[in-house]
């Protein structure tokens, strides 16, 4: 049985050969999981979707949350504090919200990437630092940069890319976790201390990264063996 992966897409408005608007996912991740031997089908952003969000899960195997633009801090009981907040949609954090929570209850295993580990954290009841370049001495140390990454050695991350120092971690976030929500523990961070990987404390594989692996997953083994390990702990 080939496991199939559910994705929540985004609102797009450039698509070609698509009269209108459309709703879309990163090729990469589909390709990353295409190579570990899985296939990813996309959950549209509509408010049907959304309502249906526990049906949807029970029907697949696993879900992906991709990168995006921010989550709006009302989600995590915050007024906006920086002009740097960009790409807020009701729906993306409606339909995110509700197949992480349905999938932490039903036990499915989860790779949560960039958006995707802060709105797992924020889904739990975590904060996040809306601004880094506000918290941290070099606040463009994220923004786009390849930086090392330091996973714990008993993880499910590190378990899944071999290793507890991956490389080629492509990172572009101007947000990360602040309050880590209930539940989640701390797996992975940056040299300055930057959370990049978490993982829920009681459930099969529910794993979040702050970096992009699905970036470097064609060329880099330590990347693509996280997608490996998350295939797997579907089989398992
Ligand atoms: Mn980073």
């Amino acid at each position: 049985m080939t496991p199939i992966i559910l994705l929540p897409g985004k609102l797009t408005t450039n698509s070609q050969g698509v009269r209108g608007d459309s709703f879309s996912t990163g090729r990469r991740y589909s390709e990353a999981v295409a190579r570990a031997g899985g296939v990813v089908v996309q959950a549209q952003p509509i408010e049907q979707t959304i309502k249906a969000a526990n049906e949807l899960v029970a029907r697949f195997d696993g879900v992906i949350i991709q990168g995006g633009g921010d989550i709006d801090p009302n989600r995590y009981g915050q007024q906006p504090r920086s002009t740097s907040i960009y790409g807020i949609s009701a729906e993306h954090d409606d339909l995110e919200i509700a197949v992480i929570r349905a999938a932490i209850e039903q036990d499915k295993p989860v790779l949560a990437i960039c958006r995707g580990l802060q709105i797992l954290n924020v889904a739990l009841g975590g904060t996040l630092h809306q601004h880094l370049a506000d918290v941290l001495a070099d606040g463009e140390s994220h923004w786009d940069k390849y930086h090392e990454i330091k996973l714990e050695s008993t993880s499910r991350v590190a378990e899944a890319m071999k290793t507890i120092s991956p490389k080629q971690s492509h990172s572009f976030h101007h947000q990360a976790i602040d309050k880590l929500a209930p539940g989640l523990v701390v797996t992975g961070r940056a040299p300055d201390q930057t959370i990049e990987a978490v993982e829920h404390n009681s459930k099969k594989w529910i794993v979040g990264v702050q970096w992009h692996p699905e970036d470097d997953a064609d060329t880099e083994p330590d990347q693509q063996n996280l997608f490996n390990g998350f295939v797997n702990a579907i089989a398992r």
